[in-house]
């Protein structure tokens, strides 16, 4: 079939992560064998599945009429999600969103480090056309049989982005400042600036998602879940905000169903029991709270370890929440954006 796809390489047992009820992330381009052997195989065992659907390269993995299309895999969205509805298996389409191969290397949305230096394959989400961008994907992609669609890598890198002109400008003119070529450094001299810098960063990523859950959901009545990242080494929620332009309570306003990002940089799940595991349950605690007034969470854990697999479910249990996703092969630039992310050798 399409296609050409490849094996996973798993580092685990399939059959253990998919018989513990989580689902996979799949991407033809981490593939080895062909999909529908893969779902041959294991399709009994699989409740759901996200496939990607626009790739963290920028290219969609169907015919879209606004992103570049990805040359040979085209087919493998429309393909594999109707493979999958007729097998009963529920589908998430991923949207990678501020990780953009194509986008982010276009002068006018990539994204710029404090300092001046452009930074390739990410896009500055503080442009109202790129809001309508990702909306119109979202729209293309719910077209199709689908649960819901996963707003993926819908951040900041880290707290020296982004400084590009539009950036730049726009805070300079609301703050009255006379300096425009300023930095993260200035900012941080400024304690009452880097909290507006802050906001105003939070607020883009918010508006972006806004404007991506009520485009979709006037065409169709299907979730959005925006990907909220639990990161321990910058401080989970209050790193989030200062340094990946997170804030949870607003985005979470925007829609009914988020998905939580554990320790994705770390790629710690800590063992129950641990004073690590209690510390993450006490993060969670809050949303946990609110799934009881109708929120939905999901979560996603990029290449868990074997033995990590039963607290991933006690944690899912915990929080109550839908769906585990797993990701179970790292990007092939993981290393580099774990540097990136964490804010290390920068
Ligand atoms: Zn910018």
């Amino acid at each position: 079939m399409f296609i050409g796809c490849k094996a996973m390489i798993y580092t685990m047992d399939t059959r253990n992560l998919l018989v513990q009820g989580f689902g996979l992330l799949l991407d033809p381009a981490t593939l080895t064998i062909p999909v529908d052997e893969f779902l041959g195989k294991y399709g009994g065992y699989i409740d759901y599945i996200a496939l990607v659907a626009k790739s963290p390269e920028g290219v969609a993995y169907y015919p879209s009429n606004s992103a570049p299309r990805h040359t040979s895999f085209e087919g493998f969205f429309p393909v594999v999600s109707s493979i999958a509805n007729d097998i009963g298996i529920r589908v998430y389409a991923i949207i990678y969103t501020t990780t953009d191969g194509f986008l982010g290397n276009d002068p006018n949305f990539r994204m710029v480090r404090s300092g001046g230096v452009p930074v390739s394959g990410h896009v500055c989400p503080a442009q109202e056309t790129y809001w309508q961008y990702i909306a119109s994907l979202g729209v293309e992609v719910a077209s199709y049989d689908i649960e819901g669609i996963i707003l993926k890598d819908v951040v900041y890198p880290h707290e020296s982005y982004c400084f590009c002109d539009t950036c730049r400008q726009r805070f300079s003119l609301d703050m009255d400042l006379t300096d425009r070529e300023f930095g993260l450094e200035y900012l941080r001299r400024a304690p009452n600036l880097l909290a507006k810098w802050r906001e105003a960063r939070a607020k883009n990523i918010e508006d972006l998602v806004r404007i991506v859950v009520q485009t979709v959901q006037a065409e169709k009545r299907i979730e959005v879940l925006p990907e909220l990242v639990l990161e321990k080494q910058v401080g989970f929620a209050d790193g989030a905000y200062a340094f990946y332009g997170q804030n949870f309570a607003k985005l979470i306003e925007t829609t009914n169903h988020v998905l939580f990002s554990l320790n994705p940089w770390s790629q710690e799940i800590p063992a129950r029991g641990t004073p690590e595991y209690e510390e993450l349950l006490k993060m969670l605690e809050p949303y946990k709270e609110l799934t009881r007034s109708g929120l939905k969470t999901s979560l996603f854990v990029i290449q868990p370890s074997e033995s990590s697999l039963e607290t991933i479910e006690s944690i899912r249990v915990h929080l109550g929440s839908e769906a585990v996703i797993v990701q179970d092969t790292l990007p092939k630039d993981y290393l580099e954006k774990r540097s990136m992310f964490l804010g290390l050798g920068i």
